[in-house]
């Protein structure tokens, strides 16, 4: 069957930045713009990531997904510009040695790899002692040898083996990390992850590059707190003055100060010109340091080749290093990255660890892939309730009343 039918998926967007925000600014100037000093978590580029419903194989795909479409709703950034690419995108031993330990010249048995006995070298068969050590393949953990020259010996008939227990290894780890949402995603005030998309729910405070949620930021503002509610730095008003507390942090190699500079470029804020060269240099610095963000949006600049070669291979590899760090757009942007090559077991397995960090699109991806048919209606049921959990674990009475009040 041929499922056409389009899926959600993002490329997660170039964030649209939201639109300016009326507030009364604690200086008096009475200016209307952005607030003071509070300025939206950098917008991540545009990325990955969509994917539509395919039958087995992998195809190249272009189109659009959700997100994307939302983003071009209202996106005024200009990182939006190109659309989401869409890519579509027993062993048998003959051959060995005899051995001789002791008195037995045995012939042995040819035996699939797996089932070499541990303490012995699975390609002559003598066994581990003070005298002979033996030692792991490193890749798989599978097998032990006497040495080098047994290693190489046996690695024609170990080679399937081997690679299908290292790919095991990894998606334990790739599954097993970043099942918790990154440091990075807490509001340092109430101790509460940020709902997402983050910048609609929080501010970026270039003092002290925390990103406090619009809760505690409205609480602190009635009570009469108008400095950053974090370190109580006077917050500046004008761009000029916020782009030089940025480069003051920049200059002490804080990450998430470079990676803000660097989203600054990206989209032309703040007075810069508009640079995606330079933001890539500020996110690769970003990210040696540490900034899970700047991993990802590297990832984002990789992917589009914007700024930067377009290499879809080293985006994977950013996506998938943000992810494992707690990175939920990075983990569903995994899950898509998987849903386009038709393995759809994978990219629920990415989903339902996003949906349950909060993501509410990777609910809908696992969703739809159950109204097709592909998925099972545990799958969905299972994310859902994840979802909402991390929903209600988000929610609190300042959030509440400052969405209510549309701050
Ligand atoms: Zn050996
Ligand atoms: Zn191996
Ligand atoms: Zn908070
Ligand atoms: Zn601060």
């Amino acid at each position: 069957m041929t499922l056409a039918r389009s899926i959600a998926a993002r490329p997660r967007p170039a964030r649209p930045r939201p639109p300016p925000r009326q507030s009364s600014s604690p200086r008096g100037t009475g200016r209307a713009g952005p607030d003071w000093g509070q300025v939206s978590p950098p917008a991540p580029t545009k990325s990955p990531i969509g994917f539509q419903l395919i039958s087995g194989v992998s195809h190249k795909q272009k189109g659009e997904d959700q997100r994307t479409a939302k983003a071009k709703a209202t996106a005024t950034s200009t990182c939006d510009r190109s659309e989401a690419r869409r890519e579509g995108r027993t062993t048998h031993s003959s051959g060995h040695q005899p051995f001789s330990k002791g008195t037995s010249t045995s012939n042995m048995s040819c035996v699939p790899v797996a089932d070499v006995v541990d303490d012995t070298c699975a390609n002559c068969g003598k066994q581990g002692s003070d005298t002979v050590k033996l030692k792991n393949c490193t890749a798989c953990r599978l097998v032990k040898y006497c040495g080098v020259d047994c290693q190489r010996a046996h690695r024609k008939q170990h080679k399937t083996a081997c690679k299908q227990r290292a790919a095991e290894l990894q998606d334990e780890q790739l599954y097993s990390h970043g099942r918790e949402r990154q440091e990075g995603d807490f509001c340092p005030l109430c101790a509460l992850p940020i709902p997402l998309p983050k910048e609609d729910h929080s501010f970026f405070r270039a003092c002290c590059t925390k990103t406090i949620c619009r809760g505690c930021s409205l609480a602190a503002k009635k009570r009469g707190m108008f400095d950053c509610a974090f370190c109580r730095a006077p917050c500046p008003d004008n761009d000029a003055d916020q782009l030089a507390m940025i480069r003051a942090r920049v200059k002490k190699k804080d990450p998430e100060a470079i990676y803000n500079l660097g989203t600054k470029y990206c989209h032309g804020e703040l007075g810069l010109q508009k640079d995606m060269q330079m933001a890539v240099e500020l996110w690769t610095e970003a990210s040696e340091l540490g900034s899970i963000e700047a991993i990802f949006n590297l990832g984002n600049a990789y992917f589009n080749g914007d700024g930067v070669q377009q290499d879809e291979g080293k985006a994977y590899e950013l996506y998938k290093k943000a992810a494992m760090q707690g990175h939920v757009v990075g983990r569903h942007g995994l899950g898509n990255h998987e849903a386009r090559k038709g393995k759809y077991d994978r990219a629920v397995r990415h989903w339902r660890i996003s949906a349950k960090m909060g993501d509410e699109i990777s609910v809908e991806n696992i969703k739809k892939l159950f109204m097709a048919g592909v998925g099972t209606k545990e799958q969905y049921v299972e994310a859902l309730r994840g979802y909402q959990n991390a929903v209600e674990e988000m929610k609190s009475h300042d959030r509440d009343e400052a969405k209510s009040l549309g701050y």
